[in-house]
């Protein structure tokens, strides 16, 4: 038998039969298997309410990764899904958490684990409270390996909620054993912000309101709801991107370089940037925030339907499918730049991507084409393109007075030759290397929603009159595009426009 290594643990997923488990948790163990991450001693209890045999349970979790390739190996299907097991559960009752003692036991022995466990919690967030304190009272956190608990989002759906989860799971596992998961912060480019800031003279000496125009970060979905219209009812998009990913973004654009790459020294800078966002009253809203929700449009000759028109949606409904946000971070590194966000559902394109505008040159010797000279930019490409782009001006061939604005490019998938790992993939290895880094801690949770609680609350009060107010397939209502036209400025969705 091979020696165990350290981290072998029993991976426990509550919820294994779900929609999140089978896109995201099977696959992305399947990579880590196969890149030797796994090596052979792990073990996978999928919990859930159907009753399923280990047999049927081991078939799922092919079905789910029969598409997934081992680059350079034999595809291992078969031996992978022979680590899992199953267990029929029932959250509320205490023989359920006796029989996952009992089996997650027999594993340690089986496949020789330290007694190491990951708890990984891919259900209705209700639940995670019962769970955590039955996983104590029924002795399955005793031993001498680690307790991990990794939590999905939503993490509550305002500050009360979520300090209520909070409380909840602290009785049980303490910060450090708790990992909140915000999987923008597993992709390969939002962590390249920090590289890109921290580790080029270029850029961090102008990373400051001096230099700095405004930032504009966009993340937009070409899909709808889909089949969750009942939970984006209670969602809406400032819960379900604001108060976690594009916050976490602008955290790691606007931090103070960390004194050390440690997990707690950057979450502890991020933290700082979250106190400083100005807080925006509900009488301020609209002064600072736009909503939008899509109604029928077309793309790519489609018909698509308008939001109220979806499953389980309310014909009335006052949910937002679109956020725009002016954000100001009132410190010394930032005083006066607008950050500005949005987000959507049945947008154009779906990508995420964020653009620096740096101010601009104090005189102009030159023009260019259209009798200005272009900003200098730079992208961050975060999502499907993973790169960068700079936007430069260069001398025109013809006329020395001129400009011809150019692109350096930089593609990671180009430079790798492959695509980086999926978040859930990076965040799984992160969990089983005990590194939280890149996840969100308790105060970074809190601060967010405190910030955004005045405007949901501002919006559930009022209902918006002009909703539905843009069309599927277009980039979100005019209001967007007027809160920059009011400080003279506006979204660049290329700049080479
Ligand atoms: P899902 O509805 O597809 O699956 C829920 C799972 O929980 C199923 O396995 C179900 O059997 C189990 N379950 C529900 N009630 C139970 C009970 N009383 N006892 C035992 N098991 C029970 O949900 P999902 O889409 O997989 O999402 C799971 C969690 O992850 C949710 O909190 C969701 O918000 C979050 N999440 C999902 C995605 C995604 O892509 N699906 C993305 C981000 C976050």
């Amino acid at each position: 038998m091979n020696q165990p290594s350290k981290q072998a643990s029993v991976i426990v997923i509550f919820g294994a039969t779900g929609d999140l488990a089978k896109r995201k948790l099977f696959p992305s163990l399947y990579n880590l298997y196969c890149k030797g991450v796994l090596a052979e001693d792990f073990a996978v209890v999928g919990v859930a309410r159907r009753q399923l045999s280990n047999e049927e349970f081991r078939s799922n979790v092919h079905d789910a990764v029969i598409h997934t390739a081992c680059m350079d190996k034999d595809d291992k299907h078969e031996e992978f899904s022979s680590h899992f097991f199953y267990q029929p559960f029932d959250v509320t009752k205490k023989e359920s958490y006796q029989d996952l003692k009992g089996l997650t036991e027999s594993l340690d022995e089986q496949f020789d684990i330290p007694h190491n466990r990951i708890f990984y919690m891919a259900m209705a967030p209700e639940f995670f409270g019962t769970i955590a304190l039955n996983l104590d009272s029924e002795g399955l956190l005793e031993g001498d390996g680690f307790n991990r608990l990794v939590i999905e989002k939503p993490f509550g759906h305002d500050f009360q909620s979520a300090q209520k989860l909070n409380d909840e799971i602290r009785q049980v596992f303490s910060e450090e054993e708790i990992y909140r998961i915000d999987h923008y912060l597993g992709k390969e480019m939002v962590q390249n912000i920090e590289a890109i800031r921290f580790a080029n003279s270029l850029f961090e000496p102008l990373w400051n309101n001096r230099y700095i125009s405004n930032i504009q970060i966009t993340s937009s979905e070409t899909v709808g709801v889909e089949t969750r219209g009942g939970y984006y009812e209670k969602s809406g998009a400032l819960r379900d991107m604001v108060q976690n990913h594009m916050l976490q973004m602008v955290s790691l654009l606007a931090m103070e370089p960390p004194g050390s790459l440690t997990t707690e020294e950057i979450r502890s800078e991020k933290v700082k940037v979250l106190r400083a966002l100005r807080a925006v009253n509900k009488d301020e809203v609209n002064d600072y925030f736009v909503r939008g929700q899509y109604k029928q449009g077309e793309a790519n000759g489609e018909t698509l339907p308008g939001y109220r028109e979806e499953n389980n949606v309310d014909e009335e409904s006052n949910t937002e499918t679109f956020v725009a946000a002016k954000l100001m971070i009132d410190n010394f590194r930032w005083a006066g730049v607008p950050f500005y966000i949005r987000t959507g559902k049945r947008m154009p394109t779906k990508s995420t991507n964020i653009l620096i505008e740096f101010k601009d040159m104090p005189m102009n010797l030159y023009k260019n084409e259209s009798g200005k000279l272009g900003p200098n930019i730079l992208e961050v490409h975060i999502q499907p393109e993973e790169g960068i782009t700079l936007h430069l001006n260069v001398k025109d061939t013809g006329d020395m007075r001129k400009t011809t604005p150019i692109e350096l490019n930089f593609n990671n998938k180009q430079k790798n030759n492959m695509n980086s790992p999926e978040a859930y993939e990076r965040l799984l290895h992160d969990v089983m290397k005990g590194d939280a880094t890149n996840f969100a801690r308790w105060d970074e949770v809190a601060l967010s929603w405190q910030f955004i609680d005045p405007i949901s609350v501002a919006w559930a009060n009022e209902k918006e009159q002009d909703f539905p107010n843009y069309s599927a397939g277009s980039m979100g209502p005019d209001a967007a595009d007027k809160l920059l036209e009011k400080d003279n400025l506006h979204w660049w969705s290329s700049p080479k426009e």
